[in-house]
C-alpha cells in the first residue's frame, strides 16, 4: 500500500480539481486580517495533544468537493471580503496535505483579487511547489514547541520540517503571523518558552505573534470519535499564564506585533 504521506500517496487521493473539505466559515475574524472566508480542509499528519479538531485528522472523513464549486461560493462573498479588508484563509487539518487542490483554490482567489492566507504547521511543505506559495499573501505558522523532544511529545512528529518551512518562507520574504499554544505542564516551562521565543526571534518577516491559552473545549469530540484525549485532566491556561509567557517572550525580544 502506498504511504499516504508520500508524494505518490498524496497524488493518488488529491487532484488540482477536487479535495476533501471539513467545513467553511464565512465571517472569520481571527485567521488573518479583516473579515475572512475560512476554509477548513481535511487531513493532518500531526496529532497535537490539544487539537480542537480531531475530526479533521483523516483525509477521507471530509467531503469531496470541486475547487470550481468552492471558488464559485467564495465569489459570492468577494465584494464584501474586499470591503471588509479581509480575504480567504485556508486552514485545516493541515492544508498542505492537499497541495494541488490548495494551489487551485489560492490561484482562483488571487484571480478574484482576494487576499490569501495559509494556516499551517509547515510540516508537509516539501510536497508543495514554490508556485503554490506564490499565491499566498500571508502565512499563519503554528509553532508548537521550541525543541524536537517537546515537539514530538506535543504532536508525535519532529520539529525540523516546521523550521525548514519557516526558513523557506524567509527566503521568499513571505509575511508571517506566528501562533503558539500555551499548555500548562506541556509547553509552559520557562526554559521551553525561551526556546520558542528564540525560534520566533530568528524569523525576520514575522508581523504578529499570538500566544493562545489552552482551553478544555474539545473533549467531547474525542469521546465522539472514540479517541484517547490525553489532556483530559490538564488545567486551562489563564490570563496570568499568558501574561507570564509574554514577559518571557519579550525578554527574548519577541513582541505581539512588530513595529
Ligand atoms: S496541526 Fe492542527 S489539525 Fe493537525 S493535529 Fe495539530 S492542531 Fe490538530
Amino acid at each position: 500500500m502506498t504511504d499516504p504521506l508520500s508524494p505518490e500517496g498524496i497524488r493518488e487521493v488529491c487532484t488540482a480539481r477536487q479535495g476533501y473539505v471539513h467545513s467553511v466559515e464565512t465571517g472569520g475574524t481571527v485567521d488573518g486580517p479583516g473579515i475572512r472566508f475560512v476554509l477548513f480542509l481535511n487531513g493532518c499528519p500531526l496529532r497535537c495533544k490539544y487539537c480542537h479538531n480531531p475530526d479533521t485528522w483523516q483525509l477521507k472523513r471530509g467531503t469531496l468537493r470541486h475547487a470550481r464549486d468552492l471558488l464559485e461560493e467564495i465569489s459570492g462573498y468577494k465584494d464584501f471580503l474586499i470591503r471588509a479588508k479581509g480575504g480567504v484563509t485556508i486552514s485545516g487539518g493541515e492544508p498542505l496535505m492537499q497541495p494541488a487542490f490548495l494551489e487551485t483554490l489560492f490561484k482562483g482567489c488571487k484571480e478574484m483579487g482576494l487576499h490569501t492566507a495559509l494556516d499551517t504547521s509547515g510540516h508537509l511543505h516539501h510536497l508543495s511547489p514554490d508556485s503554490l506559495f506564490d499565491q499566498v499573501d500571508l502565512v499563519l505558522l503554528d509553532i508548537k514547541a521550541g525543541n524536537d523532544a517537546t515537539h514530538r511529545k506535543v504532536t508525535g512528529k519532529p520539529l525540523q520540517p516546521t523550521l525548514d518551512f519557516a526558513a523557506r518562507m524567509v527566503r521568499r520574504e513571505k509575511p508571517m503571523w506566528i501562533r503558539f499554544v500555551l499548555v500548562p505542564g506541556l509547553t509552559d516551562a520557562e526554559d521551553h518558552l525561551r526556546e520558542v521565543a528564540g525560534i520566533i526571534a530568528g524569523i525576520p518577516n514575522v508581523q504578529r505573534v499570538e500566544i493562545l491559552p489552552f482551553h478544555q473545549l474539545a473533549g467531547y469530540k474525542y469521546e465522539q470519535l472514540k479517541l484517547k484525549y490525553e489532556l483530559k485532566d490538564t488545567p486551562q491556561a489563564g490570563a496570568m499564564d499568558v501574561v507570564m509567557a509574554w514577559r518571557i517572550f519579550s525578554e527574548e525580544g519577541v513582541y505581539s506585533a512588530n513595529p
